[in-house]
């Protein structure tokens, strides 16, 4: 009876490696090309100071709507895309749309501190990606000083020449960085002062359950504690109710993004938030 059990066990592993297999090669076929096909959009979310009334900044992120098909979430497509490459011509398109948007808003007199944009390992790896940014980013009319690249911790954890040379570029250029979804990855702390971040973003996750587990609670403060000794800006996101808000204002919390403010809104949506000073 084991060994039958075992039998299925193994035929159910099998089945379920062939259709993520498959789903995973049809995701990789529908994006060879998507950007050509303009299936791509960006969404926008703003980033809220806490204090005063310094603008907000703005997190670009990614859409896909398949035609036919309907909404792809990036969670489901992004891994595909690094694994297939094709998260190289996705990113350019990003960044160059995002600064083209950024540029359009300034142009409208809306007021904002800055665009940040999403950036994958793998993007990272190209050569020349820190130049190519630079590049695309004056191109479309913006400022490298108002870009800001989020990256994750596990991009910094690479330690090579060739990336300690994509980050002098950048920051030569004024190029911004935010290490996004902070204390979820690899937190070999030693890198965090080794490359020139301005930013790090707490992931979701504590922001959740900070009200309601005290452990949690005491991680998102310990967060916000070495942000600050490190000389960074400490930005919360997933901030979903009022009480996230005001404790996390209490705790010294710089910035804090969430539904509570806003869900990522189209482009014209996004400029009358902006607008309406909803903040
Ligand atoms: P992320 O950069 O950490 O972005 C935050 C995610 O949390 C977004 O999901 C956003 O819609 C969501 N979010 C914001 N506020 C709240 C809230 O209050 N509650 C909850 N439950 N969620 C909130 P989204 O847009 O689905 O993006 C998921 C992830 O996909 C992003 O996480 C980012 O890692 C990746 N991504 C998105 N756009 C791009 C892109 O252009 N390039 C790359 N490489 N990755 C991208
Ligand atoms: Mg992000
Ligand atoms: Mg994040
Ligand atoms: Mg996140």
């Amino acid at each position: 009876a084991a060994r039958e059990k075992g039998g299925n066990t193994y035929q159910f592993h099998t089945q379920e490696v062939v259709r993520t297999t498959r789903r995973r090669l049809e995701l990789e076929q529908a994006l060879r090309g998507a950007v050509e096909r303009e299936e791509f959009s960006l969404v926008y979310q703003p980033v809220v100071a806490s204090k005063g009334d310094h603008p907000p900044g703005i997190e670009a992120l990614l859409r896909w709507h398949r035609p036919g098909i309907g909404y792809c979430s990036p969670v489901d497509f992004i891994p595909v895309a690094e694994s297939c490459g094709e998260i190289v011509r996705i990113g350019d398109w990003v960044l160059t749309e995002a600064c083209r948007q950024a540029v359009a808003w300034e142009k409208a007199g809306l007021s904002f501190s800055r665009i940040s944009v999403n950036i994958s390992a793998v993007q990272l790896r190209d050569p020349g990606f820190a130049e190519r940014v630079v590049a695309l980013c004056k191109r479309a009319g913006w400022t490298p000083q108002r870009l800001e690249l989020e990256l994750t911790e596990s991009v910094l954890i690479l330690e090579s020449d060739a990336l300690r040379n994509c980050f002098q570029t950048l920051e030569a250029h004024g190029v911004l960085l935010a290490i996004d979804d902070f204390g979820t990855g690899f937190s070999n702390l030693r890198y965090l002062n080794r490359f020139p971040v301005q930013r790090l973003k707490i992931d979701r996750s504590f922001v959740s359950d900070m009200l309601t587990d005290r452990n949690t609670s005491e991680v998102t403060q310990a967060i916000i504690h070495l942000g600050h000794a490190l000389g960074m800006r400490v930005v919360a996101e997933g901030a979903e109710q009022p009480e996230h808000c005001a404790w996390l204002h209490e705790q010294g919390c710089d910035e804090v993004q969430g539904y509570y403010y806003t869900r990522p809104l189209p482009p014209r949506e996004m400029a009358q938030w902006l607008r309406s000073g909803r903040v």
